[in-house]
């Protein structure tokens, strides 16, 4: 069943402060309802119990435009011991953070002098390549899985939460940086403040920080609705984290924009103000969007409504017509996607997912199987819904095969199509 309750264009104000600049109140415009954690796989033994939910609340500050979810699930709840995420297994994201450390080793002159710190460093994924250099590097992360793979390959890995207490820690151990990198992990963080504030503090005065968000423009433009959730607490604009940074004596002097992830940005931020031309694009661009007004927010729960009704017809006229369908990509936003819209067990045979550390395992709330890629072979289904839809040239590509002989992919956003 479907679990949502759209708040049809309207919106709700409540006593909740900001995660940002702490305002006493918060508009919420959309409301996914009680949703289980996205990351939250299940093993067989794991299926007799019902899977913890929490409400999907997303709101809107008046006072710093910070768009944000309302509930914050525990850590420790979010990130377990089995956290099943392997950047490594990405072939897109190991491109994409080798080109960004090769253009920081040519911009900063890094060399073996130089210290580069990655915030949320997961399996060394970006670090290995300036490790590769001979460029010395700190890794920092919470999940003893992936940081374990880290230091496998001789990423020197802090097994932590970051933020201002670490940081300072590691400053009086001497410890500063010449670049930080924070890629998807700011969005993450409980506090938001003391994730900036400890970044400052490690920062060398000449260093710089480069910190890649997904764009709140994206999500609202492109009804990508399946990218929010608990672990995801802010959806950032330019306009959104200036003043963050500002709160802690950092300035945000450039902004690039990113294809990966379905549209982010890359923000550079350095102690000392010196603003690139692109920031005041940004806030333009974001002022003329209405994005750092409510009422631009409010028609995005219609829409997001729109996307689950189509996707949930077009899977249904297929499964009448006797097609069989299966999933491909056990990610975050899959989990979402599948819950949000109701789609279990009696519409997708299976999701098929690269990473052995998901498989064998199961999508919480609703159910399905993760099984390995080469299932789709053997059994050929007519359709495959990409849940990733972010990956989904990658995945097309490596599923050549499939298509050849006859199969046929579903993508659910920016709208439920059969490519
Ligand atoms: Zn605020």
């Amino acid at each position: 069943m479907a679990a949502g309750g759209a708040l049809g264009g309207m919106s709700e104000r409540r006593q909740i402060p900001c995660r940002s600049c702490g305002a006493p109140e918060l508009d919420v415009f959309l409301s996914l309802g009680r949703m289980p954690l996205s990351d939250g796989l299940l093993s067989a033994e794991d299926l007799p119990r019902e899977e913890p939910r929490f409400p999907l609340d997303v709101a809107f500050c008046a006072k710093c435009s910070l768009v944000q979810i309302l509930e914050t699930v525990p850590p420790e709840q979010l990130f377990s011991a089995d956290y099943p995420y392997f950047s490594s297994f990405s072939d897109a994201l190991l491109t994409h953070s080798r080109d960004n450390v090769r253009e920081r080793i040519a911009e900063r002159r890094l060399d073996g002098r130089s210290l580069v710190v990655e915030l949320a460093s997961n399996d060394g994924y970006l670090l290995q390549y300036y490790h590769g250099e001979g460029i010395p590097v700190l890794g920092i992360d919470p999940a003893p899985g992936p940081v374990a793979a880290a230091r496998a390959r001789g990423i020197e890995t802090r097994l932590a939460f970051f933020g201002r207490e670490l940081a300072l820690e590691l400053s009086s151990r001497g410890v500063s940086a010449d670049v930080i990198h924070a890629n998807n992990v700011l969005a993450h963080v409980a506090d938001t403040n003391g994730f900036v504030e400890g970044i400052a503090i490690l920062l060398k005065d000449a260093g710089v920080a480069v910190i890649e968000v997904p764009h709140v423009k994206e999500l609202i433009e492109h009804g990508e609705f399946d990218t929010i959730y608990h672990e995801h607490l802010c959806y950032f604009s330019v306009t959104a984290l200036r003043p963050l940074f500002a709160r802690h004596g950092l300035a945000l002097n450039r902004v690039e924009p990113l294809a990966i992830h379905g549209g982010s940005l890359r923000l550079f931020v350095e102690k000392r103000e010196c603003a690139h031309p692109s920031v005041a694009r940004y806030l333009e661009l974001e002022h003329r969007l209405g994005l750092d007004r409510l009422d631009s927010y409010r028609g995005f729960s219609e829409k997001v409504e729109r996307i689950r009704s189509r996707l949930t017809a077009l899977l249904a006229d297929l499964k009448r017509s006797g097609a069989r369908i299966a999933g491909y990509g056990a990610a975050a936003k899959g989990t979402i996607m599948l819950n949000y819209a109701g789609i279990g067990r009696d519409t997708l045979e299976w999701v098929a997912d690269r990473n052995v550390h998901k498989q064998g395992r199961y999508i919480p709330g609703v159910r399905l199987s993760i099984v390995p890629p080469a299932r789709i072979l053997e059994e050929q289904p007519d359709h495959l819904l990409i849940l990733p839809w972010n990956f989904r040239d990658e995945i097309i590509g490596q599923q050549a095969e499939y298509r050849r002989r006859g199969g046929r992919f579903i993508v659910p956003v920016p709208e439920p199509a059969i490519l």
